[in-house]
């Protein structure tokens, strides 16, 4: 599960790495209330639009403002609109929220990351004097440019491994031991909050000779969230916890859109799919353990992509049972469309029968079997009579 950068902040704040004091908007009221009573203070800021992808900066989601008129046309912007950067699908990401936050002059940027190398069994730290919005580009052309230190997770990180680094990166006086404290601090966090990454890109040294951690982006192990309440409680500051963190969604190039359970299921799904003819829309692995809100969810992403044009749903109910799944789907089709498009729907395993019946008894026009092949052969005629040239 992805955090935004200001719950990443907020988390961060709490094991005393130096970021600026900042304030979330998710409304033009709330921004005008933060201005009104001074909160964010004088300027100039810089303000974020709140999306999990990365590359905001260089699609104008990140902007350095001197007015206060200027925030609010940049929330004007951009809350409720979707920001499109190279690391989104071509539809973007949806901006609920705008963050507020000082502006700093920076001197230099670094790149910080801390991450688990799954390979090595270790955690592995990486830092580089060439941070900022190009970073791919070093990683790709100027390799030598980044640090590695490797930290042993039983044992945890020791501060010298943290000076080796800061030396590595050339810095010099008291900000080895600030650099140090940083990379001791995140090491924690990483091991006491279940995260698989913690990205601090810029990690900029600003006029004042500081460190200061610019830009923030966290990966929760999502196995582990039933154990990380504080987490939990981080994340529902504002809002509450999107439900489709919880399930594995990747847009392709087609029309048939797939809802199946089990990401090997999913795989098996879409191969079959393209050896019978077909493209599918997505992969979409909606998990052993996806309750209600997590499948209407997943469905209405589905329905919400004007590519679809027919519907696959594919589920050997093992946790997940399959009455649930039908439920689910005509729960959706009723909140969220209107249009007609046809869904073919095989439901196998636990509770199989009972979902069928629901489908069935729904009178909505699914086609509902427990022949895989059949439901894909079913989907693939339905794209290829719609896509008929009748003229
Ligand atoms: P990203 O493009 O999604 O990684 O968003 P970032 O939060 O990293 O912001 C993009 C860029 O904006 C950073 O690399 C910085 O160069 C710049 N930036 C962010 N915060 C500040 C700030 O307080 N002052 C100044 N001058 N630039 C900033
Ligand atoms: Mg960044």
């Amino acid at each position: 599960m992805n955090l935004y950068e200001y719950q990443a902040k907020k988390l961060m704040e709490k094991y005393n790495l130096p970021v600026l004091k900042g304030f979330v908007c998710a409304t033009i009221n709330d921004i005008e209330h933060c201005i009104v009573s001074n909160s964010i203070g004088y300027g100039p800021w810089v303000v974020k639009c709140q999306v999990r992808a990365g590359g905001r900066g260089k699609s104008g989601g990140v902007c350095l403002v001197h007015s206060t008129k200027n925030i609010l046309s940049f929330a004007n912007k951009w809350l409720g609109n979707r920001l499109i950067t190279y690391q989104t699908t071509d539809t973007g990401e949806l901006v609920t929220s705008i963050l507020i936050e000082p502006a700093v002059k920076i001197i230099q940027e670094f790149y910080l990351s801390i991450s688990i190398d799954r390979d090595e069994s270790q955690i592995i730290c990486m830092a580089s004097t060439q941070g900022g919005m190009n970073i791919e580009i070093t990683e790709q052309k100027t390799p030598n440019f980044i640090h590695k230190i490797v930290i042993n997770p039983s044992v945890g990180i020791y501060p010298y491994q943290g000076r080796i680094l800061a030396c590595k990166l050339g810095l010099s006086g008291a900000k080895i031991n600030q650099f140090s404290r940083i990379i001791v601090s995140i090491t924690r966090m990483l091991l006491e909050h279940d995260l698989t990454l913690i990205e601090i890109n810029p990690l900029a040294i600003t006029d004042d000779d500081y460190f200061y951690c610019l830009d923030a982006k966290m990966i929760v192990d999502r196995n582990a969230i039933f154990r990380q309440s504080e987490l939990l409680n981080i994340c529902a500051i504002n809002k509450p916890i999107d439900m489709l963190n919880f399930i594995n969604y990747i847009p392709l190039e087609g029309n048939i859109g797939c809802m199946v359970n089990g990401a090997g299921l999913a795989m098996a799904t879409m191969d079959v799919i393209k050896s019978l003819g077909g493209i599918p829309a997505n992969f979409l692995d909606i998990g052993g353990g996806a309750n209600k809100e997590c499948i209407i969810s997943a469905f209405n992403m589905i329905l919400k992509n004007a590519k679809v044009q027919a519907i696959l749903v594919n589920i050997f109910g093992g946790i997940v049972c399959c009455d649930l799944v039908a439920e689910c789907i005509i729960t959706a089709l009723a909140r969220y469309t209107t249009k007609h498009i046809p869904i073919v729907a095989r439901l196998e395993g636990n509770n199989s029968t009972l979902g069928s019946n629901r489908l069935i008894n729904s009178k909505l026009n699914i086609i509902v079997t427990d022949n895989l092949i059949y439901a894909i052969q079913q989907s693939v005629t339905a794209v290829n009579l719609k896509n008929v040239n009748f003229s």
